[in-house]
């Protein structure tokens, strides 16, 4: 089958007879529709910083955010029939390790992922645990589905920021996470703030609901924040930008007592001042992927309208011209776009 294939660090190939794969007890063989590509996927591909092909140096398929048909089933899969159209739920735990078992699924320490760890969506064909593939509501495009992973990283986030109805929040970085965050928080009944330094990201995150957008470029939001809530700084800050400084911004600008979750990963070292963290009660959590039920929610999101991905749907490029406009495209510094989705729909 055709498919884009990684072999190790900067080194990703179009083939034309990548084995096609059969699905085992359980699982479901899907004909993929599309698969959006992420930083980390450009991150995987250009520095491999997660070591995978330190640990297993096979070829392998990239595509995390992906969605499909069901094309055949495995033996003994009841919940899905051929024909089903389904997003993928990337992250798969065992249920038994340490932290399986005390609820914390996102920690898995034997977690398998679609599209690091086994093959992905980047391909015409996959295979993946029918209990994994989350059948799409008449309501929600093909093209829309691959955009539930980056909303179930908000659902987690905001599941993890433990918001209730009439808090304030902030979320630092406008990019796809970010504006799906926000979102999300709107969704739970929270009033947010977008922080950008990007006037267009800010643009869209005004469209899509945000209750005022801030640009540290052109004003402190150290100084702004607590006049737009209640005089004390957000309840919540969220942070996707993973850019050096931003989750410091985050506890510096969160109210006293308030918390600060860190989703962005940065590369740099940042520091910060205990003292003032812990003379204002804040408290700083870090936020990853997500828990086992929340990449469901994320899809219920985008189906009811709460969730608008259909934005952040910059362009469609055949699974062919994957490398030349997708990849090589998010890898340009001047990248002007928010999810590229490569396949044939
Ligand atoms: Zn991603
Ligand atoms: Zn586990």
């Amino acid at each position: 089958m055709k498919a884009l294939v990684l072999h190790g660090k900067q080194d990703l190939r179009y083939e034309t007879n990548f084995p096609e794969p059969t699905p085992a007890p359980g699982e479901v063989l899907l004909r993929m529709t599309y698969s959006s590509i992420c930083q980390t996927d450009i991150e995987v591909w250009q520095h491999d910083p997660f070591g995978m092909f330190e640990r297993r140096p096979e070829p392998r398929i990239q595509g995390h955010e992906a969605a499909g048909v069901v094309e055949a089933l495995g033996e003994g899969v009841t919940s899905l029939k051929v024909g089903d159209r389904v997003a993928v739920e990337n992250v798969r735990t065992c249920g038994l390790c340490f932290f399986c078992r005390k609820g914390r699924s996102s920690l898995c320490e034997n977690g398998r992922n679609f599209g690091f760890t086994d093959n992905g969506g980047l391909g015409e064909y996959a295979v993946w645990l029918a209990s994994m593939c989350i059948k799409l509501p008449d309501s929600m495009s093909n093209e829309e589905a691959p955009l539930s992973e980056p909303t179930s990283v908000g659902v987690h986030a905001v599941m993890n920021a433990g918001v209730s109805v009439g808090d304030t929040a902030a979320v630092i970085g406008c990019g796809v996470v970010g504006l799906a965050t926000m979102q999300v928080l709107q969704a739970a009944g929270a009033s947010v703030v977008a922080i950008d330094t990007r006037p267009s990201s800010l643009k869209l995150a005004s469209e899509l609901g945000a209750t005022a957008t801030l640009n540290p470029k052109e004003v402190d939001p150290a100084e702004v924040l607590p006049g737009m809530t209640n005089g004390y700084g957000p309840d919540v800050i969220i942070e996707t930008a993973g850019a050096h400084g931003t989750a410091l911004n985050a506890v510096q600008w969160v109210r006293r007592g308030g918390k600060a979750v860190i989703v962005g990963f940065a590369s740099t070292p940042q520091e910060i001042v205990f003292s003032r963290a812990v003379s204002g009660e804040k408290t700083v959590m870090g936020s990853s992927a997500a828990g086992i039920g929340e990449y469901r929610k994320a899809v219920e999101l985008i189906a009811s309208g709460k969730v608008n991905v259909k934005p952040l749907i910059s362009a469609l490029v055949p699974l062919d011209r994957g490398i030349e406009d997708g990849f090589e495209r998010m890898l340009k510094p001047t990248k002007d776009v928010y999810r590229i989705l490569v396949g044939n729909g």
